[in-house]
């Protein structure tokens, strides 16, 4: 190509000032900063002439458009991206409840009303209202814990990864912990039983075989610098057929015999009974304190329905202990979680009101029949609104609670599936993502499925919308 006709090109392209007195740009002046426009302006401006420099021929040349409004426009969209959250609000159609990547669990209303009180005003957080005194900031929930747990020591953490570590530093550093083979779980990539272990300063002692461990393996183990037994719950996988554990009353009879602290990780914690809602049984925090465990540690916003957050309960000369150290300062919860995990904690008091209340245990415990006619209404407005484009029915399925919390539960669902005649299932996926309220769907055996447990019912419109904008597209 001619170096005249590139030079034609780039003479006809508009200049930064030209293009930042269009009304488009002019009126984003009272919303957005002047030196976000001018950058967006010039950033356009330039990489059109970057096009136009690389360009092999005029007929590519041709194709593309630098009328001045064009580029304006293009301008005021990069005004925008740039300011727009990064952290966006997404819709979770996938039907997993606790979808660590999504964000784990959603709030109650009330721990939401919290968060947003003790930002907005000055707060007792550690200040003694008695005495007028430097306070705890462990005091607000300990109280609540104990008596939900049955425990006589409470405290709160970052998250269980902190709890697990801050226990092992505090009660077995330059110590020998005992665990299991078949425990020596890896939570999410980043979690990983022997590794945390070695952070902490304590030497892991693994007995037994991937899939029986005996009590007598435990006993043989313990020496002179043995100093905790740790219970790792296997909330992400299950090892069935040939196996046997040790329980943990048993685990805790041989810490007495022994004076040794026996801890356990439940992961999740729950304070309801599932199995009366129709769910798999996941051993509770009450349980495992009942058991005679010495401490607890579990999470905020895995089955609980609560913030980020690693609890640690038990007994109190330990949970005192941990309070002592210097690490829990580095690793402490911070006032917006704890206002959060309170008012969650205060729900728990009547059960009915947690499982009305708290959207993780709501959603999972959500009947198939209002499922079943959610999924249906969207249904029918779809063939509506998408006739001839997608083939859409109501399907069985599987909804999954997720978060490494009962691995082998798979709730049964009905969901809404879509297959569109001229459009990919990996098409319409990539584009419900690049909605401006994002929707994570997913695919099984070329359809698209929309699971409607995890959608709430103000997202269901918006939901909708997406969906026929998305199909309607082809
Ligand atoms: C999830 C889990 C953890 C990590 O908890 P976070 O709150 O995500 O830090 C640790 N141990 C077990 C057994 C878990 O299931």
């Amino acid at each position: 190509m001619e170096d005249s006709i590139r030079q034609k090109y780039l003479r006809s392209l508009p200049g930064v000032d030209q293009v930042l007195q269009r009304d488009i740009l002019i009126n984003l002046q009272k919303d957005y900063p002047q030196g976000v426009i001018n950058d967006a302006a010039r950033n356009v401006v330039n990489g059109l002439r970057g096009l136009i420099l690389q360009a092999d021929s005029e007929d590519k040349l041709n194709k593309m458009d630098f009328q001045i409004d064009s580029i304006a426009r293009l301008t005021a969209e990069k005004v925008k991206e740039t300011l727009r959250p990064k952290l966006r609000n997404v819709i979770n159609a996938t039907g997993i409840v606790l979808h660590t990547n999504l964000g784990r669990s959603l709030l109650a209303e009330k721990a939401v009303e919290a968060v947003k009180d003790v930002t907005r005003h000055y707060s007792n957080l550690e200040y003694d209202l008695d005495t007028g005194e430097r306070g705890s900031r462990h005091m607000h929930v300990e109280d609540l814990l104990c008596h939900l747990t049955g425990a006589e020591g409470a405290l709160v953490v970052n998250n269980n990864a902190a709890a697990v570590l801050l226990v092992l530093n505090t009660l077995a550093k330059d110590r020998e912990v005992v665990i299991s083979r078949a425990q020596l779980v890896e939570i999410g990539g980043s979690f990983r039983v022997p590794q945390v272990m070695a952070q902490s300063g304590a030497y892991l002692v693994e007995v037994g075989t991937t899939n029986k461990t005996h009590y007598r393996d435990y006993e043989e183990a313990i020496g002179e610098n043995t100093g905790m037994i740790l219970k790792v719950h296997t909330s992400n996988y299950q090892v069935i057929g040939f196996t046997s554990q040790v329980s943990g009353f048993e685990l805790a009879g041989l810490g007495q015999k022994y004076d040794l602290p026996v801890v356990e990780d439940l992961g999740s914690g729950v304070f309801v009974d599932l199995k009366e809602y129709g769910l798999e049984g996941e051993p509770t925090v009450p349980e495992s304190i009942r058991e005679g465990l010495d401490l607890v540690t579990f999470s905020g916003d895995k089955l609980l329905g609560g913030p980020q957050a690693g609890i640690i309960v038990g007994k109190k000369d330990f949970t005192e202990k941990i309070k002592k150290n210097q690490l829990a300062r580095a690793l402490r919860i911070d006032k917006m979680t704890l206002a959060a995990l309170e008012a969650t904690l205060q729900l728990y008091l009547n059960e009915e009101d947690a499982v009305k209340d708290i959207p993780t245990l709501r959603m999972l415990t959500l009947p198939l029949t209002v499922l079943e006619a959610r999924a249906f209404n969207m249904v029918s407005y779809l063939k509506e609104q998408l006739r001839g484009k997608a083939q859409i029915k109501v399907a069985d399925g599987f909804s999954q609670v997720g978060g490494g919390a009962l691995p082998r539960e798979e709730i049964p669902t009905k969901l809404v599936s879509l297959q569109p005649y001229k459009m990919s299932t990996l098409e319409v996926i990539e584009r419900l993502r690049e909605e401006e309220i994002p929707v994570i769907a997913r695919i099984q055996k070329n359809q698209v499925l929309v699971d409607l447990r995890t959608v709430s019912e103000e997202e269901i419109h918006l939901l909708r919308d997406s969906l026929v904008r998305v199909i309607k597209k082809v």
